[in-house]
């Protein structure tokens, strides 16, 4: 026997990734060999109001040789300010969170065709054009719009619609329903899911809440913040920290991978086995699957 330790491989969690059931550019299929690829151990399907891309990835999951853990990212609101909530493990067939994620799918759809409607009184866009870049069942979102317009040469790429047409203090810009969080939180829960709150502190989007929102969210019953995520610098991510730690929250880091729609690139933040774990035991409503 050599007295050399053994190298034991760091168990790699990516918590927070996009399909084409949202507005990632993969399929779910293809976003799972994208995190085998990436050396990742386990990857969270988290697409925009909808669990449409779960069979998919749960196949893919299976033969890749990947866990995957199956969730959504619920779009919320508090008194206007947009929050986005990561569920994980909820039973997808539990009614009441089923139909508010539905409620949200189709306003997106009509918020979208307005947004549409106004853009063309100043661009070349159409409808099908747009509704051509949205595969059949998924939630439509402004990078749809975006992918649209770059195809007609109208913007150079997402970044650029997002900075000028798409933002939410351009004219074009319209909003959509999404649910209070704290009723989404409790939707979560009662879906036997783990809700955990998606980078709570990415100002470059838009507003964000207060520490009070976030401490009230956590007495609702939210039980982690996604600390480590690209739009939060170090300040933002210790102060998050220790936020979590006085109140009882878990911390999770991801990457919010989105394809080539975004420069985020999967695996680039990760989140700790304990962490999961912690997360799995909290969970009744749906199982993590296991190769
Ligand atoms: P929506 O959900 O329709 O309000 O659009 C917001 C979504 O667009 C976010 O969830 C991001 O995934 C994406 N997004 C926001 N800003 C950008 C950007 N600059 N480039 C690419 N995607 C973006
Ligand atoms: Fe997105
Ligand atoms: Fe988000
Ligand atoms: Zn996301």
């Amino acid at each position: 026997m050599s007295g050399v330790a053994p190298r034991v491989a760091p168990v790699r969690i990516d918590l927070h990734v996009h399909s084409t059931a949202s507005d990632g550019t993969q399929p779910p299929a293809a976003v799972v060999a994208e995190a085998v690829a990436a050396g990742l151990d386990v990857v969270a399907l988290t697409d925009h109001d909808t669990t449409a891309g779960w069979s998919q990835a749960s196949e893919a999951a299976l033969r890749e040789g990947v866990v995957l853990v199956p969730g959504a990212e619920i779009s919320c609101q508090v008194n206007g300010v947009s929050v986005h909530l990561l569920s994980y493990l909820h039973d997808p067939a539990e009614p009441e969170l089923a139909a508010e994620m539905q409620r949200t799918r189709a306003d997106r759809l009509t918020r979208a065709r307005r947004m549409v409607d106004l853009i063309a009184v100043d661009h070349p866009l159409t409808w099908e054009e747009v509704s051509a870049r949205v595969e059949p069942g998924a939630t439509v979102g402004r990078p749809h719009i975006a992918d649209a317009m770059v195809a007609k040469g109208l913007v150079a790429d997402r970044d650029e619609a997002f900075a000028t047409v798409l933002h939410s203090g351009s004219r074009y810009h319209v909003r959509h329903y999404a649910p209070d969080a704290e009723a989404a939180v409790r939707l979560v829960r009662g879906a036997g899911g783990v809700p955990v709150m998606a980078h709570p502190l990415a100002a470059r989007r838009g507003q964000v809440v207060s520490d009070a929102v976030i401490s009230e969210l956590a007495a609702a019953g939210l039980a982690g913040l996604e600390v480590d995520h690209r739009d939060h610098d170090p300040a933002e991510r210790e102060h998050l920290r220790s936020l979590a730690a006085a109140l009882g929250l878990l911390t999770t880091g991801a990457s919010d991978y989105h394809g080539s729609g975004k420069v985020n690139r999967i695996g680039e933040n990760v989140t700790t086995p304990e962490t999961l774990e912690r997360i799995e035991a909290m969970a009744t409503g749906a199982r993590m699957v296991r190769p």
